[in-house]
């Protein structure tokens, strides 16, 4: 498997003290990011004559002069490389001279399988961010300043190769000024495509609710910073897509926020003005500070300091917040001039997709927002800001989206041409280009028609993009949902992935894992192939394919999906499985009182019948049943709140050893006796701390009794329950002591953001099964 730091190069050997010429291809991300200035000058450096081009693979180069001026070029080309690119592969060979005597950059090539690797959006370099603060320089106070070291990438890319002509700033022709920059090799905009001042450039505009124009240009700015002084909600359109921004103090603006937007409790990200703000708000490491300041800038999950002056609307019941720095000149500014942290949220109704264009803004966004802060530069497509998480010392990310997509996982062998369209959940889709899989920025729940167009969109964005003609489409298991069903209708042959298959799959894609192995997937729902719904699996992946060793003894679920958002409901399908009729008999635990009696008739008929009822194996129903046994959460607003809410009781109790558990001869786990022992502490009135923590603590001896009996000792632990913590911690911790290898989900998200990545890995170790 090949590391994407790693160059793995062919050399010919020079000629000796004679002029030779050196043909070089360089694959990987290397547009937009200055490589071709960097080329040009380095030639002229050593006084080689010839060209470099883009072409749809990443750059091509031929240069000519003395041998061992070639090879010092071949050395620095590698060394010396501008530090956002990342050479996935550098071939070269030598060539007859041609007698060329100047070195140019050429127009690009557009010939050719698409490969080249499209860079995210970079947050503002420091260069930039000096400049827009200087009133002397030309670009003082100018929201869309940029150059090849930062700014828009990924958000206004409409065509391979990367050149202005191909994104969204080809509607803005460059004054003179910009030009001398775009043309000078010596200078930072030497060929940054989306250069741009207040004279050429796009600006920005504030409209009211009915498209009124309030204010342009220099005064947007300060008209948009009194509003928010005022605790009005501002839509702005950003760099991938709108923004929903209020006062994040003002408890009473968020709470109309909250309103309008139909989102009950999920957190609110915030932007706080600057790094010193956040400190005084939440801990910071030093690893959550490089995330904040890093060129992806993502909204990090940060522990929040008691007394912090946020309204508790923002992350109510969280000891969390999410908080970003501002991350385009836009930003900056703007929080410059209000000086507090403020909440920006995706522009978008409840879970539909992040609104992009003014015009459909001032159509979705016109009930929530009071005034819309726009400009003109045309985003591409949408990409949500990325949601990432220190664990154990590494990234997590929670949401890929901006700074992370489309940015590929590098694949060992090159797989078919593949496509995959993902879950249902939190989707993206994924595609096989080369050697390398591109899995699709963040698009989100296909539960509305929005949603569902915009996974369409995606669908077709990436295939134009990469001009993929894929050979299949692999998909879900699940047959209803949305993603399954578009992937019947493609015409081409359907690789169905098992769900949890797929989240391990992905885990090993991303560090590079070949079999066997033993996979724990662990999460809310799955379709299994035994028609039972699965979540808590323990799968040896091997040949191509995946043996399920050990899983969860099952339990009703009663009213199925509706379970989901009432933990309550998990609670008493798990007694009902452990207790039979005596379930019902349980009146003081917290579930059963908050049912009506009705409700308590008609779950009784369904769990009795099994009618509604689906039997499952799911790890996040049984956090949520025990979250509602403790009497945490019995309705959530969202799913995996009260799993959520389990973890962050656990915090700061003692050491307080682990519950009895069993697991029988066919691998099935029986968490009868854990969950009678959970009763008898509660009956004691033992601390939810406490029984929270030995729960956790229980799980994490689960699974390394399980690792024990596959015989494996590679572990891989994804799904959406290792997004908690404190259960992937001590299940690490555990299974290192045990002298197991353990990987868990870094850089591509453990929840269902992963999948798509998975489908295609599962599809592509089938075809070599079969061949
Ligand atoms: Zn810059
Ligand atoms: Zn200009
Ligand atoms: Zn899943």
């Amino acid at each position: 498997m090949m590391n994407p730091h790693d160059i793995s190069a062919v050399y010919s050997t020079p000629a000796t003290g004679k002029r030779g010429r050196l043909g070089v291809k360089a694959h990987g991300a290397v547009q937009g990011v200055g490589f071709r200035p960097f080329v040009y000058r380095l030639a002229n450096e050593l006084g080689l004559a010839g060209w470099v081009i883009n072409s749809s693979q990443g750059a091509t180069i031929e240069v000519e002069g003395d041998a061992d001026s070639l090879t010092e070029f071949l050395r620095r080309l590698q060394a010396d490389k501008p530090l956002p690119c990342v050479l996935h592969d550098l071939t070269s060979v030598f060539l007859p001279a041609q007698g060329d005597t100047s070195f140019v950059i050429r127009d690009s090539n557009a010939e050719g399988p698409k490969t080249a690797v499209v860079l995210p959006d970079l947050a503002i370099c420091a260069d930039c961010l000096r400049e827009i603060f200087d009133p002397t320089n030309r670009r003082f106070r100018y929201p869309f300043t940029n150059c090849t070291n930062c700014g828009p990438r990924f958000s206004i890319i409409e065509g391979l190769p990367y050149d202005r002509t191909r994104t969204t700033m080809k509607l803005f022709s460059m004054c003179a000024a910009c030009h001398a920059e775009y043309d000078n090799p010596s200078d930072r905009r030497f060929h940054a495509q989306p250069n741009a001042c207040p004279r050429c450039g796009p600006h920005l505009e504030l409209w009211d609710a009915t498209d009124n124009v309030r204010a342009t240009h220099e005064d947007t700015l300060h008209a948009t910073a009194d509003a928010l002084r005022r605790g009005v909600i501002v839509a702005a359109k950003s760099l991938g897509g709108f923004h929903l921004l209020v006062d994040a103090s003002n408890q009473e603006a968020v709470l109309r926020l909250r309103r309008r937007k139909l989102r009950e409790e999920k957190p609110f990200g915030l932007m706080y003005p600057d790094l010193e703000a956040v400190q005084r708000d939440c801990q910071v490491s030093s690893e959550e500070e490089r995330l904040l300041c890093s060129p992806e800038a993502p909204l990090v999950l940060l522990r929040r300091r008691p007394g912090d002056g946020i309204a508790p609307a923002v992350a109510p019941c969280n000891p969390y917040f999410g908080v970003m720095l501002p991350y385009t000149p836009l930003h900056h500014l703007l929080l410059a001039e209000v000086g507090f942290p403020i909440v920006a949220t995706s522009g978008n109704r409840s879970d539909e997709p992040i609104c992009t264009d003014q015009h459909e803004a001032l159509t979705h966004l016109g009930g929530i927002a009071d005034v819309l802060l726009i400009h003109n530069r045309p985003i591409a497509r949408p990409v949500d800001d990325s949601v990432v998480r220190i664990v154990l010392g590494h990234e997590m990310v929670l949401r890929r989206a901006r700074g992370y997509a489309p940015y590929p996982v590098p694949f060992g062998e090159p797989p078919r041409p593949l496509l995959a369209v993902g879950g249902h959940q939190k989707n993206t889709i994924a595609a096989a280009v080369g050697c390398q899989v591109v899995v699709s920025q963040h698009i989100g729940d296909l539960d509305t028609p929005l949603a569902f167009e915009s996974f369409r969109r995606a669908i077709a964005d990436l295939s134009h993009l990469y001009e993929l003609e894929p050979e299949a489409v692999a998909c879900d298991a699940h047959p209803d949902y949305l993603s399954s069903r578009h992937a019947e209708k493609m015409g081409l042959p359907v690789v169905r992935v098992q769900h949890h298959y797929a989240h391990v799959r992905a885990c090993m894609a991303e560090h590079g894992l070949s079999e066997p192995l033993l996979g724990v997937a662990w999460d809310g729902t799955g379709f299994g192939p035994d028609g039972t719904v699965w979540g808590g699996e323990f799968l040896r992946i091997l040949n191509g394919g995946f043996e399920r060793v050990a899983h969860f003894r099952t339990f009703r679920l009663p009213g199925g999906e509706r379970a989901v958002r009432q933990p309550r409901r998990s609670a008493l399908g798990l007694l009902h499985e452990l207790l039979g009729e005596d379930a019902f008999a349980n009146e003081d635990l917290a579930p059963l009182r908050t049912f009506s009696s009705r409700e308590r008739d008609l779950l009784h008929t369904m769990l009795r019948s099994g009618l509604n009822a689906p039997w499952t194996s799911s790890a996040g129903r049984l956090f949520d049943a025990v979250a509602a046994l403790l009497g945490i959460r019995q309705e959530a607003s969202f799913e995996g709140q009260a799993a959520m809410e389990l973890e962050f009781v656990v915090e700061g109790t003692a050491e307080v050893g682990t519950y009895p558990f069993h697991i029988g001869e066919s691998g099935i786990i029986d968490w009868g006796p854990m969950i009678r022992a959970i009763l008898r502490d509660i009956a004691l009135g033992s601390a939810t701390g406490t029984i929270a923590r030995r729960f956790h603590d229980t799980l994490a001896e689960i699974i390394m009794a399980a690792a024990r009996l596959s015989g494996e000792n590679v572990v891989v632990l994804t799904g959406g329950c290792f997004q908690n913590a404190y259960l992937l911690e001590q299940t690490v911790m555990r299974l290192r002591e045990g002298g197991f290898r353990v990987y868990w989900s870094q850089r591509i998200p453990p929840n269902d953001g992963g999948v798509s990545l998975g489908q295609i890995a599962a599809a592509a170790s089938t075809g070599r099964r079969t061949e």
